[in-house]
């Protein structure tokens, strides 16, 4: 835990900062591998994202485009239902491009399921997915995520772009947070 522990608000940190610099280095070189002499078109959903995107992306030699799509997912309590609407669409024409969704988290999927089925509908040459965390959940739902940070405990995490009532985004690191942050 480094000084920014918020006043011992989180419990526990999960990925150090150094371990998820490590695996996006990672996945970045199995990205460019993959998409060999292709340009990406790599979409983050925000805002949990930006934090995926910006250091994923600065570890690419492929070219890359980027464009933003804001989402809201319908559901009770923390869990969502699959029930979406844009808030903000994309800029961008996906007729023949190479998607690569970038994603923070996949919990349930069904936030991604659905956005697969919608980016795939415009007409890409392909659609992927890169994501930093997936839950056990995920496995559920037949979404193949090609490109995959770490498989995590089905906790609630915060940090590296991550909130809890729009807290923690800035935390360069993935943690839990302590009981009495919830009212505990
Ligand atoms: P899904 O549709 O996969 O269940 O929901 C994914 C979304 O739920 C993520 O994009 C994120 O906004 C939110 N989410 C799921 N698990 C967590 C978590 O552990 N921490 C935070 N902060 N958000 C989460």
């Amino acid at each position: 835990m480094d000084d920014r522990d918020m006043g011992s608000d989180l419990e526990k940190v999960l990925l150090s900062q150094e371990q998820i610099e490590e695996r996006l280095t990672e996945l970045a070189a199995e990205i460019d591998a993959d998409y060999a002499g292709r340009e990406i078109l790599l979409v983050g959903v925000l805002r949990g994202a930006v934090m995926v995107m910006a250091d994923l992306s600065r570890k690419l030699h492929s070219r890359v485009q980027m464009d933003w799509m804001a989402i809201s997912s319908y559901g009770s309590g923390t869990k969502s239902s699959g029930v979406v609407r844009i808030l903000k669409d994309l800029d961008t024409d996906l007729t023949g491009r190479d998607v690569l969704i970038v994603e923070d988290i996949i919990d349930s999927g069904l936030t991604l399921s659905w956005l697969v089925g919608n980016l795939r509908s415009r007409g890409p040459a392909s659609v992927e997915i890169a994501t930093l965390l997936r839950k056990p959940d995920a496995a559920k739902v037949p979404v193949d995520v090609r490109y995959v940070g770490f498989d995590i405990p089905p906790e609630f995490v915060v940090g590296y772009g991550l909130d809890y009532a729009e807290q923690y985004r800035h935390l360069p690191f993935v943690g839990t947070l302590a009981p009495h942050v919830y009212g505990g």
